[in-house]
This record gives C-alpha cells, structure tokens and sequence, in this order.
C-alpha cells in the first residue's frame, strides 16, 4: 500500500503540517494559500470543493491536488477541529474500515450519509480523513501523527468501534460527541462551529457492530 499523506485541507489545521514535516514525512499540502494566511479556506471550503468546476481558488487547486495523487495510492488526510471530541477516523467506503483500524485510533465515523454530498477528497481518492484533536492541540495532534506512521508502517488491525451516519441534527440542543443522545443516537462532529461551517449542529450517527448490508 503506498500512503499519500495529505495535510492543510484546511488553512487554520497546522499542527499536522508540522508533525509530519518533524519526522521527515512526505506530505502533500492541499491549501498552502490557505495555511499561509492562517484562515480555514480562502474562497470556499476545501473539502465540498472536489470535482466541481469554477474559478475558485479551492476549485481549481482540488483539480491539481487530484492531478498530483496517483490512484493506486492510499489518502492519509489529516485534520484537527474545532469541538470537543474524541479523535476520530472517517471513511466514505466501507472497504477503508481496515485501513481505518490499522491507524491506533478507536473511534470511526463512517459517512454512509454524506452531508458533503460527495465532494470531499476522500470521495475522489480511495483513503481515510483523520481528526486528530482540536485545532491547538498541538502536543496530542504530534503524539497521534507519529503513532499513526509508526502503525502504519506495522499494519496491524486494531479493534475499533464504527458509527454511522444516518442523518444530521437541525435542531439547536446539548450534544457531545460519541455520547449517546436522548433519542438514542450518537452525536458526532458537534461543535460550537458547527452550524457556521456546516450548516447543521451535528451529525446523527449508529454504533455498528455488523457492517454488513
Ligand atoms: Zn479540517
């Protein structure tokens, strides 16, 4: 498997650049004018930017981003953010769910439902998004990046606990993160951001133990 490690979708998530750059990791800068700027996107978000056409800033470096990643080769694509939460791994694919466990990370958010309606990176490139920690968590995101090259290079499947997404949470309530709701659901990417950047509170999610259709 050849890992194609992607960081700085978003400009405001530095500690991952840094991480990868301190162990003398490869890695494939996504937004640099972004990251430059310290902002989370210039003209619109990064990650609903793929495979559309326009003259966006975001647009057109998705295309060369998509240009520079070989399809034989495997998204590592790191993120922090903003909410209190776990760290987590997402997959679009149910076929990524072992390439998910080998990470270290326990918890994997599998976006059956996709509130980004496909034009996120990893809907264009086989591979995993990992949220490693919050924004300036810049001790745990460097602990959590080596261990995942570290588990990468080892390739051995850990046990991890899958949460699906079903729907979304419209509606203005407390929600934490992997912590069962009131309606017996799992909350997951809450945050107080949310709703700026996304539109909606948080995501509605399943614990899953038979992946199975
Ligand atoms: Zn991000």
């Amino acid at each position: 498997m050849i890992i194609r490690y992607v960081t700085g979708l978003h400009g405001n998530e530095i500690a991952p650049i840094l991480a990868l750059a301190s162990l003398g990791k490869n890695q494939l800068v996504a937004n640099p004018l972004a990251v430059t700027k310290k902002v989370r996107y210039v003209e619109r978000d990064m990650n609903v930017a793929f495979g559309l056409e326009g003259n966006e800033y975001e647009v057109q470096r998705a295309k060369e981003v998509l240009q520079q990643i070989d399809s034989r080769e495997t998204v590592v694509d790191l993120h922090t953010f903003a909410g209190k939460s776990e760290p987590f791994v997402i997959v679009v694919d149910k076929k990524m769910l072992k390439l998910a466990a080998k990470l270290g990370i326990r918890k994997v958010v599998y976006m059956k439902f996709n509130p980004k309606q496909g034009h996120a990176l990893i809907n264009h490139r086989k591979g995993v998004s990992v949220e490693l920690g919050q924004h300036s968590d810049y001790r745990g995101v460097f602990q959590r990046v080596k261990m995942i090259v570290e588990r990468l290079k080892k390739g051995i499947e850990n046990e991890i606990e899958v949460y699906e997404v079903i729907g979304k949470y419209d509606k203005g309530e407390k929600y934490r993160n992997f912590v069962k709701n009131a309606d017996g659901y799992y909350p997951v990417l809450a945050s107080k951001k949310a709703l700026e950047i996304h539109g909606w509170y948080a995501l509605k999610a399943r614990k899953v133990t038979n992946l199975n259709p």
